[in-house]
């Protein structure tokens, strides 16, 4: 369980981990976050997830934070946890990785990242290469909050990763007074498989306004064209499956190719049949639609794992998958 607090408190040295209840916040000291850490698991939670507040871009306070969110971490004994690491953007730019990493590999747990921004967070310069490089460096690394980064990562070694349900839930945002806050009218989104892309059913709408529309042959569409969800409950809801299905499907695909090369290779042939799809997209629809910046990144080279240092060798390659 992710209780959100990244969302709420920003972490300092001293109190990385906390946690809003009916009393108020609470800083949590080693006793308190066992005290956390055993309540996940006696709700029947397979593994348990440190509660880490913010963690601010290095320069903005963040240095220090998360070797404190380590140490504090690696003094608990249990095997059933994951640390969690909720970092700004900016900790992924060539001048932080190699510290965000050797931090990473110091961890005695699983480590859960959460990419920060405002906005599409590997939208930002280097982002794309650094996550590469930390996931490639770190094998017990795993990507959160995110969207289809999550193929990205697991393509060049994340050990997993969860695609958030809603746009709030796939990148991390800072801490405000008001997170937490009412929701706003939900409004449907769907995964464009062969776009590798979440898009509203609205702009789906004018996209084809004058043409067939494409559809899906998941289980929930059965055929159906992706155009048809309201913004009514039942069809959010059911918008929501069919994301999930099309995420399953491609999991499935990635989940036969063995880790590394040939998984790679998957990955850039899905990249490349999108960029495909994107041209036949603007062809039959006379839209201009422009292949996404992010997707454009990840056809790019990919940058080599860091080497390991004598201090903090790599982990081994297990642990709960
Ligand atoms: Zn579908």
């Amino acid at each position: 369980m992710d209780h959100g607090s990244h969302t709420q408190k920003v972490a300092t040295p001293a109190a990385p981990f906390g946690l809003r209840s009916g009393e108020g916040w609470r800083d949590l000291d080693l006793v308190g976050l066992e005290e956390i850490l055993e309540g996940q698991r006696h709700n029947r939670a397979s593994f348990a997830v440190t509660p880490t507040c913010f963690i601010p871009a290095p320069e903005a306070g963040g240095y220090p934070v998360p070797e404190a969110v380590v140490a504090q971490a690696n003094q608990l004994s249990r095997e059933d946890t994951v640390v969690l690491l909720p970092c700004n953007w900016r900790w992924l730019r060539r001048s932080s990785v190699p510290l965000l990493v050797e931090h990473i590999r110091s961890c005695r747990h699983p480590v859960a990242l959460i990419v920060q921004a405002d906005g599409d967070p590997l939208e930002r310069d280097q982002a794309v290469e650094g996550l590469r490089q930390v996931c490639r460096s770190c094998p017990r690394v795993m990507l959160w909050r995110t969207d289809l980064a999550a193929f990205d990562a697991m393509a060049h070694g994340a050990l997993g990763a969860a695609v958030g349900a809603s746009a709030v839930l796939r990148h991390g945002v800072a801490p405000r007074p008001d997170n937490g806050g009412g929701g706003r009218r939900p409004y449907p989104v769907v995964l464009v498989r062969r776009l590798l892309r979440y898009h509203r059913v609205a702009t789906l709408q004018d996209w084809f306004a004058h043409v067939d529309p494409w559809t899906c042959d998941c289980a929930v569409c059965k055929d159906a064209a992706l155009v048809r969800f309201t913004d009514r409950e039942s069809d959010v809801l059911a918008a929501l499956q069919h994301s999930v299905c099309e995420l399953y499907a491609l999991h499935g695909e990635l989940d036969t190719t063995l880790p590394g090369d040939e998984r790679i290779g998957w990955w850039r042939q899905q990249l490349s049949d999108a960029r495909e799809y994107y041209r036949l997209l603007a062809t039959r629809t006379n839209v201009e639609v422009g292949f996404p910046k992010v997707l454009q990144a990840w056809t790019r080279h990919s940058p080599m794992a860091l080497p390991s240092t004598e201090k903090y060798p790599a982990q081994r390659k297990s642990g709960p998958s």
